[in-house]
């Protein structure tokens, strides 16, 4: 045999064995690992992701799901979110019943409509928006949350059509709006255009609402980036964030790779962008459900003389 064919043999054989991508076809298979798990209780801790400390659950449930050593503030879902402002049991939850479509048939390394039966089985919800009319101290509201874990919390035509309709629901009602964001996602890119067009929907209706005296209060939570962030988001009489939030439009390494420049410390975090007066303040967990309160009863209730002329 020539090295020639020798070589084209060997190539061949390389080809066959190793595809580009993936295991070769007959790649010897490892024998399955002994199933026998060092028996650990699950579901009792979690590790705070900015200092490390080891948290009991239930200290976290009690601490709103703020890090006792460190005040890190962990995720919250739209339901949790809800629950730690709401007067106890009086959400009622309004266009419940809207259920994203898959207008596009986009196929991406998962189809969308696989992609958002796994996340709605997940989450337990339909998208990634809650909203809902609640007391908050016993005044009534409109109130929002999205949900950063659900498909990033990006918008797509039912968040659009939801906050929407709850801009509208204030106006009819004559309530304030409160909506608490947090989306590292933006537009929801599986739906293209019908999600980049509720940038604009959302903004008209809040115009609407502005426009007759409403008030609106957003609330922007870790992470509220993108189309989120350059719409509704960013349009509230009040904005209120929690500490160390990451907010703006594009993230901070991508811009850094495009400007080819360090950006400043803390940049596009509460604190930077409370001092660059993008937001007017910084509240804690804790503090949101009385400072909500408290604008609220500053902009819409009427203040009853305390003397008579
Ligand atoms: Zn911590």
């Amino acid at each position: 045999m020539t090295p020639q064919v020798l070589q084209s043999q060997t190539t061949n054989e390389v080809t066959r064995r190793m595809p580009l991508f993936g295991k070769p076809k007959d790649a010897p298979t490892q024998a399955p690992r002994s199933r026998k798990k060092k028996e650990m209780p699950e579901g009792l801790w979690t590790k705070c992701e900015s200092c490390g400390e080891i948290i009991y659950n239930k200290t976290l449930e009690e601490q709103l799901r703020v890090c006792p050593k460190c005040q890190h503030h962990f995720t919250l879902g739209a339901r949790e979110r809800i629950d730690t402002l709401a007067d106890p049991g009086t959400f009622h939850e309004l266009n419940g019943e809207l259920m994203p479509l898959d207008p596009l048939k986009f196929q991406g390394p998962a189809a969308y409509k696989d992609k958002l039966l796994q996340e709605q089985a997940t989450f337990q919800m339909r998208d990634a928006c809650l909203t809902g009319t609640a007391t908050l101290g016993g005044h009534e509201v409109m109130l929002a949350a999205t949900d950063s874990r659900f498909m990033m919390g990006s918008m797509g035509s039912v968040l659009g059509e939801k906050v929407t309709r709850a801009a509208e629901h204030a106006l009819e009602k004559r309530l304030p709006l409160i909506i608490v964001s947090g989306s590292g996602g933006g537009a929801r890119m599986q739906e293209g255009l019908f999600s980049l067009m509720q940038m604009a929907k959302t903004s008209a209706a809040l115009s609407h609402l502005h426009q007759a005296g409403g008030l609106f209060i957003s609330v922007l939570t870790h992470p509220t980036m993108a189309g989120v962030m350059a719409s509704f988001a960013a349009l509230g009489d009040v904005i209120i964030a929690e500490p160390r939030a990451l907010i703006g439009f594009t993230g901070p390494r991508v811009i850094e790779q495009t400007i080819r420049q360090k950006l400043p410390e803390g940049f596009q975090r509460s604190e930077f962008l409370l001092e660059h007066g993008l937001i007017d303040c910084i509240v804690a967990r804790k503090e949101l459900k009385a400072t909500l309160i408290r604008f609220v009863e500053d902009f819409t209730v009427p203040h009853v003389p305390s003397h008579t002329p």
